[in-house]
């Protein structure tokens, strides 16, 4: 029987979905799950930081987690020539945990959402969103289903986690575009077929392009062999034009030496995809009965890999409130949400427009921070961007502005 009333309905069922449902479901409310497609379904994201162990475990799904035989992550290793820097996040200003994992999230998304089911909430797969009305005391959802049925869907409260679905800001009037520039990727799964003994699947690698530093490229291995490899640009840039994505990208991954070398034997066993312009902005993150989760709200961009532990922090704050708003609490959206939030975005974005500026990779290839520095660095990179006690964190702009400064004297001096 299609569903006609819940407390909350959530929009979407990727990581911002899952958790927002595991958490409310906590707290004993009715959570309904409406999701477009059917799982596993592919979806891109899939280095986490180690922060969001944090708030997997706060939703009880970090044992499901745990135990679903994922590629441990402890930190990255930026590339650019011949220079290495390696950012180990056991080694971190901020307390919590330092490792994670490096997911497909086919199956990642699959487990949260089968976890947040177990844990009580619908979930109905091929339902897709198609239309919002909201009141004082409750907003109606519009849904058609695959099976060509359509219903409406009455809840107290509607949290959006459609990520590039982008639900409510395109029915609501919300979108606004990003600071940033078009940027697109191109990305593939790989049998990597690595031998080198040197090489260590419990990083990422970042690969900044030996003539182009606006260029950059991803290797995340996952375990059993395989690896996601993707490379980042403005269009303009990257001049792929009319080429075949394949050869493109293995052009790509051959300017690379670093990359050239490892994947020398890989097998290109799956089509190359595409995404563009995916960095997207909102005039408001909440409104009456609503409030946008995750990438529904806003995306920097893949380079730190911050979009997953973004979304799921989201969740966490939302929830808090949405469970005060529904109990008749005084619940300040703007200041415990839109603001919280926004402390880690800005951080974030602060140090993504440093990488493509070149002054933040200036500080990564430096041979001359400092140890206390590196370890406010590595935290920042390890997904706490929220804790305020970090200067780099704080004072994000001016600091890294500082630093970028003293990398540039020191190497001029050697
Ligand atoms: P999603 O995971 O996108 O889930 C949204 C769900 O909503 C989907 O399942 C969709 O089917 C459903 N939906 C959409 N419309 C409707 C509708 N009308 N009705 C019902 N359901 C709907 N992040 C990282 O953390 N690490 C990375 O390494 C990383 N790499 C990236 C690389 C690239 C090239 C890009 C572009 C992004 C990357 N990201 C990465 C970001 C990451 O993909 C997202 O931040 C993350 O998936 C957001 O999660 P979410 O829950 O908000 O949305």
């Amino acid at each position: 029987q299609l569903p006609s009333s819940t407390d909350i309905a959530i929009i979407g069922a990727g990581p911002s979905g899952s958790v927002a449902a595991a958490l409310l479901r906590q707290r004993g409310w009715q959570v309904c799950v409406l999701e477009r497609q059917h799982f596993p379904r592919f979806s891109i994201g899939e280095s986490l930081l180690p922060y969001c162990m944090e708030i997997l475990k706060e939703a009880g799904l970090l044992q499901a987690v745990n135990e679903g035989d994922f590629q441990v992550k402890n930190g990255a290793a930026f590339t650019w020539g011949d220079r290495e820097s390696v950012i180990d996040f056991r080694d971190k200003f901020t307390a919590g945990p330092g490792t994670t994992y490096q997911v497909e999230r086919a199956r990642f998304d699959h487990i949260l959402i089968q976890e947040a089911e177990r844990k009580g909430a619908q979930v109905w797969f091929g339902h897709t969103v198609n239309a919002i009305t909201t009141a004082a005391e409750h907003a109606t959802l519009s849904v058609s289903t695959d099976q060509d049925e359509s219903y409406t869907l009455r809840a107290r409260f509607v949290l959006d986690a459609s990520g590039y679905g982008r639900v409510l800001p395109r029915l609501l009037d919300l979108e606004q575009p990003s600071d940033f520039p078009v940027r697109e990727a191109w990305f593939t799964h790989i049998q990597d077929n690595i031998s080198d003994p040197d090489f260590d699947r419990e990083k990422i690698i970042i690969a900044t392009h030996p003539q182009d530093r606006a260029i950059w490229m991803w290797l995340i291995p996952f375990s059993h062999g395989r690896c996601s490899i993707g490379v980042v640009g403005e269009p303009s840039h990257l001049a792929m034009n009319e080429r075949e994505p394949l050869p493109f990208l293995q052009d790509m991954v051959n300017a690379i030496p670093r990359l050239r070398h490892l994947l020398a034997n890989a097998q290109w066993d799956t089509p190359v995809r595409p995404l563009r312009g995916y960095s997207a902005n909102v005039t408001s993150l909440y409104g009456e009965r609503y409030a946008l989760l995750g990438n529904a709200a806003e995306f920097l961009d893949p380079v730190f890999s911050s979009g997953v532990t973004i979304a799921m922090h989201s969740a966490k704050l939302a929830t808090a409130l949405v469970d005060k708003t529904l109990r008749g609490q005084a619940a300040d959206w703007q200041k415990d949400f839109a603001d919280a939030l926004r402390v880690g975005i800005d951080t974030f974005r602060t140090y993504v427009a440093g990488w493509y500026n070149c002054s933040f990779q200036d500080v990564i290839y430096s041979k001359h921070i400092n140890q206390d520095i590196r370890r406010m660095i590595a935290a920042i990179l390890a997904g706490y961007a929220w804790d305020t006690s970090n200067p780099y964190v704080e004072k994000s702009e001016r600091r890294l502005k500082a630093l970028a400064e003293i990398c540039g004297e020191a190497q001029l001096d050697t």
